[in-house]
């Protein structure tokens, strides 16, 4: 089982380490193989997901992905920037499903910034769709290097657009995880003004024909944003565009405790997955040692359920970060009074420890 580790930028390399000790420590035939890639490989080698990099991805079973950007890079051409690693991984890798579960563990319902009682016992699963949408129709308006802003625009625009082939795979793919967990699918979009999310909705409707036995629901992004934490434990699956997905996510995450709890896999169509983090380089705390590995943790837990098929370990993995919770360990992150504040390197110690117990 060949894993390609590709830590990124900022807090990457910090958390990707943790993850990897907890890797090594499962006793499983597993290859890890490492490669620069975002910010990190530009300054290599000039590009932010150089061939090489590309190369070991696409060879590889897995990918374990950290993160990538900072603020340093803003000024760069757009292709040239770090985030297009993780875009350009997603394209060539036709990697379309994203999936982030957003679990609340009974231990840090405290930590959420929502009453308790609102997310206790809270088990929803966002799927984001990953290739289409306004992140890859056709810009126009190019930010320089030079000079920092546009020169000569009066205008800038982004193209929403998917296609019909690429709304009913993933609309498959929700359908078939709603049935395997309770039931019940909600997509959300935002119909009402614009002409790619009627198309969504349409196509959506079309597929729901094919599992009958899953509830569908349709609700407006607005909407679902204000759902998300007026009552969370209303939704079940939720299936949504690449934008809103993204931001409706984020928001998602903050009912966990923090943004350093979310797990996620982004999925071809073989299950091959790339497993990262939520969040991002989290450049305001790099190369400090407080930044949760949990998520990443728990995305490698992720890798061997959804792609290596090992499921004991996941759930190995996912109860040993159950027990470091249980004990009060804390990073700042989801610290409360009356826990036991512990670094990054250390949450991945107690991890180990609880493994191997
Ligand atoms: P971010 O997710 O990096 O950080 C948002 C906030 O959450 C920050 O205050 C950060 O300190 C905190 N945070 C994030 N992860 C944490 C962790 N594990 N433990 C504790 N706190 C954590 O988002 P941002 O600040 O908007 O973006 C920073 C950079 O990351 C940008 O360059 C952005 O483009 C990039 N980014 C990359 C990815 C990716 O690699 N997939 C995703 C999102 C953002």
């Amino acid at each position: 089982m060949k894993i390609a580790v590709l830590p990124g930028d900022g807090i990457g390399p910090e958390i990707v380490a943790e993850a990897v000790k907890v890797l090594q420590a499962l006793e499983l035939p597993l290859e890890l193989e490492w490669a620069d890639v975002g910010g990190t490989a530009y300054e290599t080698s000039g590009h932010p997901l150089p061939e090489g990099t590309l190369n070991l991805a696409k060879a590889a079973d897995a990918i374990l992905f950290g993160a990538v950007g900072d603020w340093k890079y803003d000024k760069l051409d757009r292709p040239l920037r770090p985030e297009q690693a993780i875009l350009g991984l997603r394209k060539h890798l036709g990697l379309f499903a994203n999936f982030r579960p957003a679990v609340c563990y009974e231990q840090l319902t405290h930590a959420s910034s929502l009453k308790p009682e609102l997310v206790a016992g809270l088990d929803i699963l966002i799927i984001r769709e990953l290739t289409g949408d306004i992140y890859f129709g056709q810009p126009r308006g190019r930010r320089t290097a030079t000079d920092g802003h546009f020169p000569g625009s009066e205008e800038a625009f982004d193209t929403m657009r998917y296609s019909r082939p690429e709304v009913e795979r993933i609309a498959h793919v929700a359908f078939q995880a709603a049935r395997k967990r309770g039931g019940k699918l909600t997509s959300v979009d935002k119909a009402n003004v614009l002409e790619t999310f009627q198309f969504w909705k349409d196509i959506v409707t079309d597929v729901h024909q094919h599992y009958p036995d899953v509830k569908l629901d349709h609700m407006y992004v607005d909407n679902a944003a204000m759902q998300l934490v007026k009552t969370p434990k209303s939704f079940d699956v939720i299936v949504t565009g690449n934008m809103f997905g993204d931001i409706l996510s984020d928001e998602a995450s903050m009912l966990t405790g923090s943004i350093g709890m979310l797990p996620s896999a982004s999925l071809d169509k073989q299950n091959k997955g790339l497993y990262e983090p939520s969040h991002g380089s989290a450049p305001d705390i790099a190369g400090k040692g407080v930044a949760n590995p949990l998520a990443t943790i728990l995305s490698a837990a992720m890798m061997l359920r959804f792609t290596l098929n090992q499921e004991a370990a996941a759930q190995r993995i996912e109860a040993a970060v159950q027990k470091v919770l249980w004990q009060g360990l804390r990073t700042a992150d989801i610290y409360s009074e009356g826990t036991a504040r512990v670094g990054t390197a250390q949450m991945g110690d107690a991890v180990l420890a609880a493994l191997r117990a």
